[in-house]
């Protein structure tokens, strides 16, 4: 692993100490000082302007108490964070993320990779997260929209379309976001259209947003191929997670020739060796709101289930982490490099530990980051933006030709920067590099806010 260059250790020591109890955070802000070197050579202006302390301090950080009432009338109380990271390059944009696991940490983390990864995309749009320690696993739809509604009713102060654009991410999809939405236009009757995305189509959402995230990941992993000469053809693939992400990126990776092997949820994996049937998941996962046990109860025959072990044990040509952080360590990038994978795409958030990224360096797999692979989905919420703004919308064909053409800009513009920063070929410098510089060259120009 790169050493940080001394310049920044005093900054990360001090990340460090300001942000107790956050690993996450401090795993995130490592990762992408790890990179930084060749630009702390080139821009002693950033190191001037207290660039790099501006970019790990959060705008600002929302705590919110958010209290609900149960199906059995009794009064619950979860904790509601918004991040508002950095709004240089547009409203801050980014999802909120409904799960036991949230905290101040893994928002602040989130938010800070988002504000890169959102650079990257090149459109208008800044960075933050949010979300709630809420589960919504065997809460009612009721329950849920009760939810909903408290979370925004605190919310809504602070956000808007041209101040914070909300989206969803892990817990929160379709239906919690028509609860958010509707709960913000009867709180501030007005039909603000472009103050969330991921909306229903029919209420101003975008076609392609719902598959955009694992569309995007598969675009970009057919660019990494491209550029050896080959395509996602007869390719063996292995995508942990079952939820969004994982869903949408089974099916462009089908549609492009390849087979999609395994999947998973938190109670284990399936492996269908004829490839994931994607109708039969989402209606298990989606309608039903079961397991993907079910998933192999129901398909019987050689679709095996495996409770113990790890998803990275499935022999595979390209694996995907969809799921969540830290989901991919040491010993997973060990098997995955035993079996030879020769690429690793992060379709979730930092799914993979830094000793995992390590090892699957150190045996020569060739690794993107979540940063610059799972952008599509962002990108996506910025196409939604766009034509909430000309009360437009546009049809499947083209907006998915949008999509994969910025996933291509998003490779070249990564590669390029690779290149002229003196680390031809890596992605994740390539990725951190050109997101930093822009957001830093950004926020020179603003000036000391
Ligand atoms: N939660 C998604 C992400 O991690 C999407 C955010 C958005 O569309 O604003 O990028």
């Amino acid at each position: 692993m790169p050493a940080l260059d001394p310049a920044l250790e005093p900054v990360f020591d001090a990340v460090i100490a300001r942000n107790p109890g956050e690993p996450e955070f401090h795993q995130a802000v490592k990762e992408v000082f790890e990179s930084l070197a060749p630009v702390v050579r080139k821009h002693p202006e950033y190191m001037n302007a207290a660039i790099m302390e501006r970019l790990v301090e959060p705008e600002r950080q929302l705590i919110f108490r958010v209290p609900w009432v149960d199906d059995a009338g009794d009064v619950r109380l979860n904790r509601g964070f918004r991040v508002q990271f950095n709004s240089t390059l547009g409203p801050y944009k980014g999802g909120l993320r409904f799960h036991p696991s949230v905290n101040l940490g893994i928002i602040k983390f989130l938010g800070f990779e988002q504000t890169f990864k959102n650079a990257l995309t090149g459109m208008p749009i800044g960075g933050g997260k949010g979300g709630a320690d809420f589960d919504p696993k065997g809460k009612s739809d009721a329950e849920i929209m009760r939810f909903c509604q408290s979370y925004m009713t605190e919310l809504s102060r602070h956000i808007g379309e041209y101040t914070d654009v909300p989206a969803g991410d892990i817990g929160v999809g379709g239906r919690e976001l028509g609860y958010l939405f509707g709960q913000y236009k009867r709180l501030t009757n007005r039909y603000e259209s472009g103050v969330l995305t991921g909306k229903g189509i029919g209420w101003g959402g975008s076609l392609v947003r719902t598959e955009a995230t694992g569309y995007g990941t598969v675009f970009f992993v057919d660019e990494m191929l491209q550029r050896h000469g080959e395509t996602l053809e007869g390719k063996r693939v292995v995508a942990s997670g079952s939820g969004n992400v994982a869903r949408y990126a089974i099916e462009k990776a089908h549609q492009l020739g390849a087979t999609v092997v395994a999947c998973s949820d938190s109670g284990g994996y399936v492996v269908d060796e004829r490839g994931i049937d994607l109708e039969l998941l989402i209606d298990i996962k989606e309608r039903r709101r079961g397991r993907v046990f079910d998933y192999a109860d129901e398909k019987g025959g050689s679709v095996r289930h495996i409770t113990g072990g790890q998803i990275w044990d499935v022999p595979c040509d390209i694996a995907l982490p969809c799921a969540t952080q830290n989901e991919l360590d040491e010993r997973g990038a060990a098997a995955l490099v035993t079996n030879g994978t020769r690429i690793v795409a992060e379709g979730a958030n930092m799914p993979t530990t830094p000793d995992g990224v390590a090892v699957l360096r150190a045996g020569g797999v060739l690794f993107a980051p979540a940063k610059a692979v799972n952008a599509g989905g962002v990108a996506t919420s910025a196409l939604e933006m766009q034509q909430n703004a000309s009360r437009d919308s546009w049809s499947f064909e083209h907006t998915e030709e949008r999509l994969a053409d910025i996933m291509r800009g998003i490779h070249d513009r990564v590669l390029d920067t690779a290149d002229a920063y003196g680390v031809p070929d890596d992605y994740v410098a390539g990725a951190n590099i050109a997101g930093v510089t822009q957001v830093a060259d950004a926020m020179l120009a603003l000036g000391v806010i």
